[in-house]
């Protein structure tokens, strides 16, 4: 789903007598808010794609973007403050405490809803990560407001309302989704769905420091230790330049090394349809698609995969798409930028034996002679 030269959202069919006058207390929510997700020190790029959207709507709606940034006080939190400002933020909210140095749900759903209460936005968007939803779904549920997640598009309707759109029916469909009578109206958004924004060397701006008002022996949740994931930080397809990916069309799990040769002759990730991931041929973390990742790399090459929606929606954005599948009436050709009707299972070796040859030091060697 491309976000480039969208039409603006138009109301939903039988909107109207839905949306009533806004009640006086959200009357003065303004300005449109970006989480900015921190975790051990790392600010997740997600929150920069966010405020690339986030500024589209902001200047659509005539208000300004802030970031939030809630962490620890020292280095990494204010990295992120510049970092937001850097990435379009016209003013930055800065909660720093102790207690706010490893996530835990409970300070910073208090945190974020004790902002949104003195502050009032009218949107607030967070990343669809796994910290992003958690604390996303506790904020709108502790502000009563709504909240869309997994929006694959964004946009302000006529009367200045956020339209989320984002799949249903097991994505066979879309639904722009309105929170048109409580504020602030809240989506999340996951990581590659929006384009990066250009980052500028853009001077920080106004910076506003909110106080924390909680201490931690109120909190009854403790982080006694951090044991990272070595398995799952392997698959970084989301940010890969390059991705090859194989589907069920390869016949069977030992097939996939084939794939996974091709990946790596060319400096690649790899990655799967989601059966593959059911039959356990490949972890979870390399599944493409609506329930997997979503990918935008340079060049994405699908080796026996199908094309079905699901897969296109986490496929779409990469530049150059090369589909390998021998039935020329494969959904996937209706997407691919090239299409390449044949075996896989006796094309990718072939592919992957000419790319070794092309890429051997020795081969560039003669080339250049
Ligand atoms: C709620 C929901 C969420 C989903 N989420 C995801 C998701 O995140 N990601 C995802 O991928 N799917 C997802 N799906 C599943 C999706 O609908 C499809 O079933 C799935 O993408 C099909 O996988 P496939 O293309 O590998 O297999 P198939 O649809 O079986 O396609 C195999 C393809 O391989 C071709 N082929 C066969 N032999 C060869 C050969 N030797 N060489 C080359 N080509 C060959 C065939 O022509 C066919 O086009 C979801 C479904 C639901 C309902």
């Amino acid at each position: 789903m491309s976000t480039a030269n969208r039409e603006p959202a138009r109301p939903a069919a039988g909107r109207a007598g839905i949306k009533k006058e806004l009640p006086d207390r959200f009357k003065d929510y303004r300005h449109v808010w970006v989480f900015i997700e921190l975790e051990r020190g790392q600010v997740h790029p997600v929150s920069f794609e966010l405020l690339g959207e986030g500024r589209k709507l902001a200047d659509k709606l005539g208000v300004q973007l802030a970031g939030v940034v809630l962490g620890p006080p020292g280095e990494a939190t204010w990295y992120a403050v510049a970092e937001a400002f850097a990435y379009g933020a016209d003013l930055v909210y800065i909660a720093e405490a102790p207690l706010l140095a490893d996530y835990r749900n409970e300070p910073f759903t208090k945190v974020m809803t004790d902002l949104v209460d003195t502050h009032k936005p009218e949107i607030l968007l967070l990343g669809a990560t796994t910290l992003g939803r958690d604390l996303a779904g506790s904020v709108a549920t502790t502000l009563q407001t709504g909240l869309t997640a997994d929006c694959t598009e964004l946009d302000v309707d006529t009367d200045g309302s956020l339209a989320a759109t984002r799949p249903t029916f097991g994505g066979s469909l879309l639904c722009t989704i309105y929170t048109l009578n409580y504020r602030p109206q809240m989506a999340t958004v996951r990581a590659r769905v929006m384009p990066m924004p250009q980052r500028t060397d853009k001077p920080v701006g106004r910076i506003i420091q909110h106080k924390v008002s909680l201490a931690e022996d109120e909190i009854v949740t403790k982080v006694l230790g951090f044991l990272p994931d070595s398995q799952s930080a392997k698959a970084n397809l989301a940010y890969a330049d390059v991705v090859v990916a194989g589907g069920l069309g390869l016949g069977a799990a030992e097939n996939l090394q084939l794939v996974k040769n091709l990946a790596r002759a060319i400096g690649a990730e790899h990655g799967c349809s989601r059966p593959l991931v059911q039959k356990g041929w490949m972890p979870a973390d390399r599944q493409i698609g609506q329930t997997g990742k979503t990918i935008r790399p340079k060049l994405y090459i699908a080796a026996g995969i199908s094309g079905a929606i699901q897969h296109r929606v986490g496929v779409e954005g990469a530049d150059l798409i090369v589909a390998i599948n021998t039935d020329p009436t494969a959904p996937i050709f209706d997407f691919a930028h090239l299409g390449i009707v044949t075996d896989a299972i006796r094309f990718l070796p072939a592919l992957t034996e000419a790319f070794t040859r092309r890429l051997s030091p020795h081969s560039r060697d003669k080339l250049a002679s």
